[in-house]
């Protein structure tokens, strides 16, 4: 059978407002073209982010009632740790308010100015706490990963060699850890080889620098894995994520990702003594160790859903509903970052759009009249947010997890197509207004 399935059935709605073209172009107008600026009850389809989005299963709210709020001690903490000792075996497991701040308390015990921090590609917060220290984020891709229209299994991971001379120039003292980012979400959400996990963590061992995974989307990692990695074709899920994270001495987490919760993030490690460090930090500015910022509640829906999001069916369904998007549009003309990633579709819009140029935000373009035409809700990634830096113009349309439906996807695919046929009509945009940093949440825009 081809037809994909949602494996599951809904039991609690929440109703879209349609809106007409001309009200959602009286709405652009009012946000300066921001789409960060638009009240989500104007949006039909939202495809911002699949950070926090997920709609949560009968077993997660269930347990969300069994939620123990005690300060200290409480039963849902424990719960959740056994579920996480369970999956990745680290020795030490302290809850988070969600990923960045795990981030924070391990960059603070590790990091120094001078340092430098080498990862297949920091996601942004990542980056930002790396130098928030006064060290160095280094990103090292695959070679490969440059071309979006290129075709490889396993286009996220690191170069290796890389890893190797960046250590012999800078020697392992500099080098606090070493991190691998799974799937890798900045780099198109690709994914990274077991093979590729295997031999940083050796290299890593060799010089004996702290290995960590940035494991948010460690489940459709996996599931990639077994798909495309030959011999994990009879592996379940959690065969496999449990063989990542045993090449690991830790990880970061966000529980807004492969745990479908709402809030909540994971730092994880088997070092004793920077365990006992991390909570030091931890009761500064998060809560007490069992805890971490967090609702026992919300414990008890992050313990629930790192097994859920192990289920074959559920992660078939993923993946293919997101390649589905990804082929739809790409096979009509669209070009994307190839070949599809797990949590979201990038469309590169530089190519798609090459009458707008770089200056004139092709990929800001699309994402306005996406929304004017379709009522959908995507983000520019690309020189709104990243300036002269950026690699690529790039819209990100990011799937929220067991959210939409199959014929929600299909309406999107139209939409998309439906532009496509009249693409030479859009026009570039100019900024009008900017705050001094992160610009692409607040600035507006004017068309020209
Ligand atoms: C979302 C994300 C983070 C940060 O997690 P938050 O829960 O948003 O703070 C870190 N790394 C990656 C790869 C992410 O996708």
């Amino acid at each position: 059978m081809q037809t994909i399935i949602e494996p599951f059935r809904i039991k609690s709605v929440e109703p879209l407002r349609k809106t007409t073209p001309g009200e959602r172009a009286a709405f652009l107008e009012k946000a300066g073209y921001n789409l960060f600026l638009i009240d989500a009850d104007n949006i039909l389809i939202d495809l911002l982010t699949d950070s926090g989005t997920s709609a949560m299963s009968t077993e997660q709210w269930a347990a969300m009632m069994r939620g123990d709020e005690s300060y200290a001690g409480s039963r849902s903490y424990f719960r959740l740790k056994t579920a996480v000792e369970d999956l990745t075996a680290f020795r030490h497991v302290i809850p988070t308010h969600q990923g960045r701040a795990a981030e924070r308390i391990l960059f603070t015990c590790l990091c120094k100015p001078g340092d430098v921090v080498p990862n297949n590609t920091h996601f942004d917060t990542t980056r930002a706490n790396v130098e928030f220290t006064g060290a160095k984020a280094l990103d090292l891709p695959l070679a490969e990963s440059a071309d979006t229209q290129s075709q490889g299994p396993f286009k996220g991971g690191m170069d290796v060699d890389a890893l190797e001379r960046l250590i012999a120039e800078h020697g392992r003292e500099r080098i606090p850890l070493i991190m691998l980012t799974v799937t890798n979400n900045s780099g198109g959400g690709q994914p990274v080889s077991m093979a590729n996990i295997e031999a940083v963590s050796a290299v890593a061992r060799r010089h004996q620098i702290p290995f960590y995974l940035d494991c948010c989307r460690f489940a459709e990692n996996a599931w990639f894995i077994r798909e495309r990695e030959p011999g994990y074709q009879n592996w379940s899920p959690k065969r496999i994520a449990r063989r990542m994270f045993s090449f690991a001495d830790g990880c970061t987490f966000s529980a807004k990702k492969d745990a479908f919760a709402n809030i909540g993030g994971l730092l994880c490690t088997n070092d004793p003594a920077l365990a006992q460090q991390e909570k030091n930090l931890l009761i500064l500015t998060e809560g007490f160790p069992t805890y971490g910022g967090l609702a026992g509640r919300d414990l008890e829906a992050i313990a629930i859903g790192l097994e859920e999001i192990l289920d074959p069916d559920y992660l078939e369904y993923r993946i293919a509903s997101t390649r589905y998007l990804g082929r739809h549009i790409a096979d009509h003309g669209v070009p994307i970052v190839e070949p599809p990633g797990g949590h979201a579709i990038y469309i590169d819009a530089g190519r798609f759009l090459p009458h707008i140029p770089k200056h004139e935000f092709p990929a800001q373009s699309l994402a306005v009249e996406l929304y004017r035409h379709a009522g959908i809700r995507s983000v520019e990634i690309g020189s709104v947010m990243f300036g002269e830096h950026a690699r690529n113009e790039l819209l990100r349309l990011a799937i929220p997890r067991r959210v939409y439906t199959q014929s929600h996807i299909d309406y999107v695919v139209e939409a998309i197509l439906e532009i496509e046929a009249r693409k030479s009509e859009l026009r570039g945009y100019v900024i009008t207004e900017q705050p001094e940093f992160l610009r692409h949440f607040s600035c507006r825009f004017r068309p020209l």
